[in-house]
């Protein structure tokens, strides 16, 4: 796509639907899509994108969709925003590889020290980078236990934190994550998010807090609900991990990189975590994950930990510029336009019963119904309108727009999204 193309997509009238959806180019590519690829790919509904722009993205049969999904949380700048495409393009062709583990990469440093500017504590940080969410899990999980010389990790049923098999140990969103893949990770205990006292039975008579490594956790747990935690929960939490010795492992995959409005959604509840992940929006669409922590936990030996792959030159090049735009003016965007979108959202759930709770931060919005079956119907209807929104937890639709979502396109949503829930109400009851 040439520049103009794109702005011109990104500026683009959306929905605008030319064919039934599925269309005929989308129905042939999942027929043969299915023939080839691996079965367990959860596929939310049969749409099969080709390109886009900001927050419309154009389908293979040419219909333009308004994308409250942005990829799953990721492309935090919109699609193929210009200044991210343009510093992945002279990076590739001065670079494409060479591994930061065994040599001194110096966009890959560069990305470290951005990484600790921002970093969500004030003692300085040191970063190691990922290719994904799951494998800064893992890391995590390897840093804590190195660190502390314990084995035991903690983490909230309903959390998600990636299918390696370390983080998959952790995610207890689905039991279906889990199923047939045993045994998983030692030492990994759960307990209920936002619970204190369950915590403490835990430590009263599962595992006591001098053998606990770390406490993983998602500020606001995403696929798991877009749950946000009970006041002043994180603060005991943090003081917990203090009195024993315990890491604090903030998984802002999903909740951080300016979507929320603040950079950390930890910040929202006014608590340093000792290591923060990072993922999905850092580098608007390229593989990128980051372990943020502390500098005095991060201090495993040579060889400890490392990646062939992890903090390539592209991926840093869309970091770095992602970064950039998510300080001068998105994360600005998120606070203001998701306040106006969650707004927008309450005044629907108070017309419709079958819609039970409307709840998120910035951009990152979850409406809650009755019924999970109600929700799929919901995630479906809005599809087959050309609006892109997807379900998590047992029965919420997600709303995870890019942080460029512009406050003129809310309107277009709310009235879709009614649209879909007034049928659907009548539809189903
Ligand atoms: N942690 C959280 C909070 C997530 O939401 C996800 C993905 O959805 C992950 C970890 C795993 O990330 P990835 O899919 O990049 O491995």
């Amino acid at each position: 796509m040439s520049t103009a193309e794109t702005l011109d997509l990104a500026t683009a009238e959306a929905p605008a639907l030319v064919t039934e959806i599925p269309g005929p180019q989308a129905r042939a590519r999942i027929e043969r899509d299915h023939r080839v690829t691996s079965p367990s790919l959860p596929r939310a509904y049969d749409f099969v994108p080709r390109r886009g722009a900001g927050s419309v993205i154009e389908d293979v049969d040419g219909n333009l969709f308004l994308d409250l999904n942005a990829g799953i949380a990721v492309t935090s700048t919109g699609h193929a925003h210009p200044d991210v495409v343009a510093a992945i393009q002279r990076q590739a062709e001065e670079l494409l590889h060479y591994s930061a583990s065994d040599f001194y990469l110096p966009i890959y440093s560069d990305v470290c020290e951005e990484l600790d500017r921002i970093a969500p504590f004030a003692e300085g940080a040191r970063s190691f980078l990922t290719n994904s969410g799951t494998e800064a899990v893992e890391g995590a999980i390897k840093l804590a236990r190195y660190a502390t010389g314990r084995q035991a990790v903690i983490a909230m049923i309903g959390s998600f934190h990636g299918r390696s098999l370390g983080s998959v140990s952790l995610t207890a969103s689905k039991a279906k994550y889990r199923a047939g893949f045993g045994p998983l990770l030692p030492g990994v205990y759960h307990t209920v998010f936002g619970d204190l006292h369950h915590l403490e039975i835990l430590f009263e008579r599962l595992v006591s807090p001098s053998e606990v490594a770390a406490i993983v956790v998602e500020p606001i747990q995403g696929e798991g609900g877009y749950v946000l935690p009970p006041e002043g929960w994180f603060g005991s939490v943090r003081e917990i991990c203090d009195r024993y010795g315990i890491v604090l492992v903030a998984d802002e995959v999903q909740s951080g990189m300016g979507r929320t409005g603040k950079m950390w959604a930890m910040q929202h509840f006014g608590v340093e975590p000792d290591v923060v992940l990072a993922g999905k929006g850092i580098a608007s669409g390229m593989p990128l994950g980051a372990i943020i922590a502390r500098d005095s936990l991060m201090t495993w030996d040579v060889g400890a930990h490392g990646s062939t792959y992890g903090g390539n030159p592209l991926s840093c090049a869309a970091a770095l510029a992602t970064l950039a735009l998510i300080e001068h003016g998105l994360m600005d965007n998120a606070r203001d336009v998701g306040a106006f979108l969650l707004e927008g959202l309450r005044a629907i759930g108070e017309r419709y019963p079958s819609i039970t709770d409307v709840r998120g931060l910035g951009l990152m919005i979850g409406v809650e119904f009755d019924r999970a079956e109600k929700m799929h119907a919901v995630e479906q209807a809005a599809f087959r309108k050309g609006l892109l929104v997807l379900g998590c937890g047992d029965s919420v639709i997600r709303f995870c727009p890019a942080l460029v979502f512009e406050r003129e396109r809310v309107d277009t949503a709310l009235r879709l999204f009614d649209e879909v829930v007034a049928e659907v109400s009548g539809a189903t009851g």
